[in-house]
This record gives structure tokens, sequence and C-alpha cells, in this order.
């Protein structure tokens, strides 16, 4: 028999703490992000309405001391936020006017996307909802109902986006709960999952998210978001493994960012080892002109330039579209 007291006094490994701990322990704190990474406070840093968010799992996936790594620098804030770039906007696509519920937009033919949640596993200060009006928990769950006859009253509408915010911060039980109200529209095909924190929580993949994933009736997809190799460790490779393993196609989404990712050989790494996992490259995305976020911007010219290198030297099944969100486009514009 074991011995009661040595199983209570040994710590959990790292791999075993839940996803709902590790959210809820996440660095919230500019100046403890920079301590633990051995940086020096910003003597500008304010308090922000869009805080620090960083799970304490990404800090492994990041060089200690250096302002200016890949990962980090998607979540760190700095002073180039607050710089005038009067092109730059609070609402870069127009997505106010394309709500057609308080948390539904149907943007695009056959597709409609459901804001469920303004929560994230991770902040990037590139993030084009970053000033998106997010409504209160009790009004969520008002807008879903809502959101759901919306769908339910348009047959023309073939698939479901969970988007957010990130939906996946939303518990199994309530999601499991969408997706079986979701599965009986008899019009809807497909549930398509928008999310972030199968990279930045892999624990987040549990045995309840691939069960209801699997038990739709709907064809349900998981596009992961992700922008750098050094953001796939070995729980990363292992938990889009339990996804593809449980026959969930994974597609995954890519903003093109300066000082991230905006060279060849960046690129080229990520969409080869997403393809080893057996991630499909879906989306590159031009950067939306989000206030806040110039600092990121690439050229179009140079995102091209990009393509065609990845284009070169990849099967073309792992070089994914380069794309551009516009307002009033009937679909996203291909650039590449
Ligand atoms: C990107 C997006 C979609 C999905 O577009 P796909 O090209 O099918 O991936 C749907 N609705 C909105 C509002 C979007 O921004
Ligand atoms: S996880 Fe997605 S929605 Fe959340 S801050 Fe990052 S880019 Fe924005």
């Amino acid at each position: 028999m074991a011995n009661p007291t040595t199983e209570c006094i040994q710590p959990a490994p790292c791999g075993a703490t839940s996803w709902e701990t590790q959210l809820a322990d996440a660095v919230r704190d500019e100046g403890e992000l920079r301590r633990l990474l051995a940086l020096p406070p910003r003597r500008a840093a304010t308090a922000e309405r869009f805080g620090v968010l960083v799970p304490r799992s990404l800090l492994g996936r990041i060089h200690p001391g250096d302002a200016n790594d890949p990962v980090l620098r998607q979540f760190l804030p700095c002073d180039q936020e607050y710089a005038r770039a009067p092109r730059f906007t609070p609402d870069p696509l127009g997505e106010c006017s394309a709500r057609v519920g308080p948390c539904l937009l149907a943007k695009y033919p056959g597709r409609s996307l459901i804001v469920t949640t303004g929560v994230c596993g991770v902040h990037c200060r590139f993030c084009f909802r970053r000033h998106f009006p997010y409504l209160t928990a009790d009004a969520e769950a008002k807008a879903l109902d809502q959101a759901l006859a919306q769908v339910a009253g348009d047959p023309s509408t073939h698939e479901v986006i969970l988007s957010g915010g990130d939906p996946l911060t939303l518990a199994d039980t309530d999601l499991a709960t969408i997706a079986e109200r979701l599965a009986k529209i008899g019009h809807l095909r497909r549930l398509r999952v928008h999310s972030r924190l199968p990279i930045v929580i892999p624990a987040r993949v549990t045995d309840e998210l691939i069960a209801w994933l699997r038990g739709t009736r709907l064809t349900p997809i998981m596009v992961v978001h992700i922008n750098h190799p050094a953001e796939i460790d070995s729980a990363v490779a292992a938990a889009l493994g339990r996804l593809v393993d449980a026959g969930v196609p994974v597609l995954s989404q890519t903003v093109l960012l300066a000082g991230v990712n905006d060279r060849v050989e960046a690129l080229a790494a990520l969409f080869e080892r997403l393809v080893d996992l057996r991630v499909m490259p879906y989306y590159l995305h031009q950067l939306d002109r989000v206030a806040g976020a110039a600092h990121f911007e690439v050229a179009e010219a140079e995102g091209r330039r990009l393509i065609a290198a990845l284009g070169a030297r990849l099967p073309g099944y792992a070089v994914p579209r380069y794309v551009r969100e516009t307002p009033d486009a009937p679909s996203k514009v291909v650039l590449a």
C-alpha cells in the first residue's frame, strides 16, 4: 500500500495542474512579469485597461533577460503602444456594424461567429478585439440565447464559429451544452472553435473537451492561434496530438508581426513544425490596424515576399493563405 504521508506532501507535477488553476494563477502584473523574466521595470508603465495576462506555463518558452524575445514581445506592454498612429483605430474591421446581435457576428455567408466570452487565456498586445465592447457575464447568457435563436432562424447558416475572447476559457460543461443546443438546429453542419488556449495552456485539451467535440452530430473543426515556433513545447505537441488522434481536424492561424515572425526562417520553422504535428496552416493574417498595435505592422509587400519565399521552400500544403480582413468584403481578402 502506498504511504499516504508521502503521497500528500508530494507537489503535483507541473503538467498535472488543472487548466483552470493555471489560468487563475496567471501573471497579471507587468512588474511581476518583468521580475520573473529578469527584465528592468518600465518607467512609463501605467494601469492598463487591457492588462497583462500571461500563464506561467508560457514563461518556460521565453528567454529570460530578453525583452525582444519573439514569444514575450506578443504579451509585454511597451511604450510604443502609446505612439500616435492615426490610421490605427479602436474598431478597424467595422465589427460593431457586423454585429447582428449582442454577441453574434454574421459577416460572411453561411457562417456565423458567436463571441462567447471576453475572457482570454493570454492577452496579446496586437489583439484586434482589445477595444471590443464585451458583455458582462450576466448579459452573456442572455446574448447567447438570442444568438442561438438567430442562428436557428437563418437556414443559410451551415457553420457556427465559437470565438471570443477565447471560447475555451468557458467550462467544458457549458461548452457541451452550447454544442448540444447547436446540434438541435437542423441546418447546421459544422462547429468551429477558434482558440489560443491549446497553445498557451496545453492542459486545456482535456478528455471532457474531446468528448463534447467528438460527441456532437456537427463536424468539429479546431483552429489554433499560434505565431512562433518557440510557442510549441512538448506539452503543446502532445495536446495537439490528442486533438488530432481524436479525429478533430486542426488548422492554425497566425498573425504576421514585426519583431516576432517577420522572417522566412521563423515562419518556415513554424509551419513545418505544425505540419509535422498534423496541424494544417490555414491563414497568415495581415495585422488589423487596431489602436496601440502600429509597431507590429509588416508592410503587405514584405508579407507577399515572405509567402513567395515560403512557397519556394515548403510543400504547398504547408504554406497558409496570406489574408487581410476588410470591413465590407464578402470574405477575407487573399493577398498571396
Ligand atoms: C474570419 C471570420 C469568419 C470565418 O472566415 P473563414 O474564411 O471561413 O475562416 C467568420 N466570421 C467573421 C466575423 C470572421 O472575422
Ligand atoms: S487570445 Fe485572441 S482574442 Fe485573446 S487577446 Fe489574444 S488575439 Fe485577442
